[in-house]
């Protein structure tokens, strides 16, 4: 069985509806898939009524965090947990906030944009947004493409979006210890996403990620399409002296990124010890 646990959907950045998200994993012939989307369980509820036969459902989300990074600063990190509870209040506050502030900020970084002459409108950019979707750069990279300003998401990010200029404003994170025991608190699993993927931006040492596993962290994602051959065997010495869970997955983002869904694949053992740790909400299976 071919299992992704890392995907958006348009409940996040993805492009994909998560009822087309679970219909494109069926034909991309995976057996289980995770929707992972950014701060927010809004697609669960779509992505579990259009299951298709045989298909099986990880409800889970991408947190954004914030970690000391070993090295006497800090850096954003990116939580993946799986199969929590998204009623439990600590998990439902926190995301709240974190989606409004998101909503405030992409307002912001469209508002010094259009400020500047860039044809972009902030109040119809949010707009369009779905209800309880999480707002992120990849939202304002399409409108720069749909205004005809750059060709592509990619090319918005590396001449607009990449943060050393006067448009980028921060997002709102949660500290990596709070959302791990929050997370756990909520009957849910906790993966350390792209951890050493050093391409993307700074990322913790191997001993903040140690220390991270003493806070209750269970697994580590390996197996990613941003993540070098080193890099890599870094996390499998880590994670075989930790006895940790390990997974790989593709990040699937639509046409947003151009990796697909599989690209990148979890063993079905690991998917096993999720389940088996999880209590907050069960692994669904379409009909
Ligand atoms: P935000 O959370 O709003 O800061 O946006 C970060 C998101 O942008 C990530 O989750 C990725 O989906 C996307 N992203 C970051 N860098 C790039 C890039 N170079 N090209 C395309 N998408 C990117
Ligand atoms: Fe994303
Ligand atoms: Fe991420
Ligand atoms: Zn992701």
């Amino acid at each position: 069985m071919r299992i992704d646990l890392h995907c958006h959907s348009t409940a996040s950045d993805g492009t994909d509806s998560p009822a087309d998200l679970v219909a494109a994993a069926a034909a991309a012939g995976l057996g289980a898939l995770a929707i992972t989307d950014h701060d927010t369980t809004a697609g669960w509820a779509e992505a579990a009524a259009a299951l298709p036969p045989g298909l099986r459902l990880v409800r889970g989300a991408e947190l954004t965090c914030v970690a000391e990074d070993g090295r006497g600063g800090t850096c954003t990190i990116h939580l993946l947990a799986y199969l929590f509870d998204p009623q439990a209040q600590a998990v439902v506050d926190e995301y709240a906030r974190t989606r409004a502030e998101r909503r405030t900020r992409l307002r912001t970084m469209a508002g010094r944009m259009a400020a500047d002459g860039y044809p972009v409108d902030p109040d119809a950019l949010l707009a369009d947004l779905p209800p309880d979707a999480s707002a992120g750069r990849p939202h304002l990279a399409q409108a720069l493409v749909r205004a005809g300003v750059v060709e592509s998401v990619t090319e918005a990010f590396t001449k607009l979006l990449h943060g050393r200029n006067g448009y980028y404003v921060p997002s709102r994170k949660t500290p990596v210890r709070d959302a791990i025991a929050m997370v756990r608190a909520a009957g849910g699993v906790t993966v350390l996403a792209h951890g050493f993927a050093h391409r993307r931006g700074p990322v913790i040492t191997a001993e903040v990620l140690v220390d991270l596993v003493g806070g209750g962290l269970d697994g580590v994602e390996i197996d990613h399409p941003d993540h070098d051959p080193d890099a890599r065997a870094r996390l499998r010495a880590i994670a075989a002296e930790h006895d940790l869970i390990v997974t790989g997955s593709s990040d699937y983002h639509g046409t947003n990124k151009t990796v697909r869904l599989g690209a990148e694949t979890t063993d079905p053992g690991m998917l096993a010890a999720i389940v088996d740790r999880a209590t907050g909400a069960d692994l669904l299976v379409g009909a």
